[in-house]
């Protein structure tokens, strides 16, 4: 991870930053965020979160979360707080107060007036389809609404008008007075205002049936808060003309510069909210919070750390270029993490019985074992061992080639942590599966091979009287497409055709060892041998315990990849 001493962001951002503190155009940095509470928050806006928030935190200055809720159709309260936790949870604090868009609805309205006096406003009666056909194309340009030119008086009447509920929704909007004839499409007269009669706002209730659009509340709202520096994705590139002309044309206390940068977009997900609501919407997942989402609280839930997710965002920098993150990018940034700090514990996923036929009946051994094999820090624990145990059934084979280091019928293999057992007899069931495994234990092999003994083979097991039984659920990448956006605009299918139907994989009767039986939820350890887990806070069907796959113990896409 990054030293604290050093600056965590270095970009053409933080360079235009540094430029303007030098030539006093600022003398501090304020940023915001400004999440619209439409759906969960997911890694894209992590790295806007990153940025902004880092950034301020940088240059000593500070970060506003200003939710940006002018659209009070699909936006409510249950999203505002998840997006809070989240934000929190990534380690940021944006100060006493989150700010609300619709806390200025009153300011933004005298700007408006502003606007309508200084005959850079109007009121139109097109409706929504009309100013389409006016708008024009990119290659035509747009006609004036036969409304353009209403008085200012006219205009100042029936924008009270709109205000005070007396027109239906789509009857009439304010739009802006700029240029039809505009190259760019933004400033053809955009709307700043529309009609919404019936919404509940989440904030202000039924106060408003004007709201203003995204475009002109932007602006003034980070004017209003003295935002110096605000940082956009590059989509909004085009709408900087607008977002400088509200800010020029009206007396807003301050002046701010919108900076844009490219999108996150990560392969084998989705980061469209439109997308991950629909996701949810219809089941595909269990939620906004399902471990295979990209969502913070997702990623959250599968065992990824504030930490990791920083330093993911670090490592992927700040730029104006074109960009599609490979996953092994994330899963690397978390695995870095949890190879350092998580403790390791035994698990088995695939059970199968041992019994040691000459280990005493009814003894038990408390073994101390390391907590993390590189860090002594980490203390020790000690595990039971009795004379029944589980193995993975991955680890054993009746017959196989010397290269394989595991447990073979009449052959020795070590116990990790404890002894070096022989496999000697094989008990099957009437379809031949195996049930159990009678083997023997050589009492001098404890924690070490005696002198002139070579066992190499070293699996994981767990005490069968002691284990923790668990359900494990494995995941797999949530789409078997790179690209799913580009793979269903290319096959013209819906992008849900892309989903893996693979991404979850249920193990239902797992082990673990007993010392897990109090872990709590959000707790991540390396399962040894197999990758790194964290318990879930949900019980399974049958009340079991729940432990969600965070990342493999190494990149097997990456080998899967180059072998294709
Ligand atoms: P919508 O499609 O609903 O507008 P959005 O993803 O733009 O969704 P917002 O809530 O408006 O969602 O986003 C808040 C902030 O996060 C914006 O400043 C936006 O630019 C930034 N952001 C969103 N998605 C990404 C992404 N993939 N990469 C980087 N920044 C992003
Ligand atoms: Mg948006």
């Amino acid at each position: 991870m990054s030293s604290a001493e050093e600056p965590k962001h270095k970009n053409f951002i933080t360079q235009i930053i540094d430029e303007d503190l030098a030539s006093k155009k600022n003398d501090t940095v304020v940023t915001r965020f400004p999440p619209e509470p439409n759906g969960y928050l997911h890694i894209g806006h992590a790295k806007s979160i990153v940025l902004n928030f880092g950034v301020a935190e940088d240059y000593q200055g500070k970060c506003n979360l200003r939710f940006d809720d002018t659209n009070p159709h699909k936006e409510n309260e249950e999203f505002v707080d998840a997006i809070k936790h989240d934000v929190e949870w990534l380690g940021f604090s944006w100060g006493d107060k989150a700010y609300f868009a619709s806390d200025y609805f009153e300011q933004l309205y005298d700007y408006a007036v502003e606007l309508i006096e200084k005959g850079l406003a109007y009121v139109d009666d097109l409706n929504a389809e009309e100013i389409r056909e006016y708008r024009g194309t990119l290659k035509e340009p747009g006609r004036e609404s036969p409304y353009r030119n209403r008085s200012v008086e006219e205009n100042l009447d029936l924008f009270k008008r709109m205000r005070a509920g007396e027109f239906a929704d789509g009857e009439k909007v304010l739009r802006a007075k700029i240029d039809m004839a505009s190259g760019n499409m933004n400033m053809r007269d955009p709307t700043l205002y529309r009609i919404r009669h019936g919404v509940i706002h989440h904030q202000t209730g039924n106060e408003w049936c004007l709201y203003p659009m995204y475009d002109y509340t932007h602006p003034l709202s980070d004017a209003i808060e003295g935002v110096t520096h605000s940082l956009c994705t590059l989509e909004f590139e085009d709408h900087r003309p607008l977002y400088d002309w509200a800010i020029e044309n009206t007396s807003v206390p301050s002046r701010p510069y919108q900076y844009e940068f490219s999108r996150l977009n990560l392969q084998y997900t989705v980061t469209s909210k439109r997308k991950l609501t629909q996701l949810v919407e219809e089941g595909h997942v269990e939620g906004w919070d399902d471990p295979r989402m990209p969502t913070i609280a997702g990623l959250r839930r599968r065992g990824y750390t504030p930490e990791s997710i920083r330093e993911f965002c670090y490592r992927i920098g700040v730029t104006k270029a074109d960009n599609s993150v490979e996953m092994g990018m994330l899963e690397s940034a978390i695995r870095d993490d949890l190879n350092e700090n998580a403790e390791r514990r035994m698990a088995v996923l695939h059970p199968i019985k041992v019994v040691i036929e000459n280990y005493p009946e009814g003894q038990v051994e408390e073994l101390e074992v390391a907590n993390h094999p590189q860090k002594p820090e980490m203390g020790t624990r000690t595990i039971p061992f009795s004379r029944e145990v589980y193995i993975d059934r991955e680890d054993f084979r009746e017959e196989a080639p010397n290269k394989y280091k595991r447990l073979v019928l009449g052959k020795e293999v070590r116990l990790r942590n404890a002894y070096v057992i022989k496999a000697e007899e094989v008990i099957k069931d009437a379809n031949g599966d195996i049930v159990e495994l009678r083997c023997s234990y050589d009492p001098a092999t404890l924690g070490a091979n005696p002198e002139g003994r070579k066992v190499k083979g070293v699996i994981h097991w767990v005490s069968a009287q002691h284990a923790v039984a668990a359900e494990v659920r494995l995941y797999d990448r949530l789409f078997n497409h790179a690209t799913p956006d580009a793979a269903s605009a290319k096959a013209d299918k819906p992008f849900t055709e892309f989903l893996n139907p693979d991404s979850l994989r249920t193990l239902t009767h797992c082990y673990l060892e007993s010392s897990l039986a109090k872990a709590k939820e959000g707790e991540r350890y390396q399962f040894e041998r197999e990758g790194y887990f964290c318990r879930d806070a949900t019980q399974a069907a049958d009340g079991k315990p729940v432990w969600n796959l965070t990342v493999t113990l190494r990149d097997s896409w990456a080998k899967i990849e180059q072998q294709s």
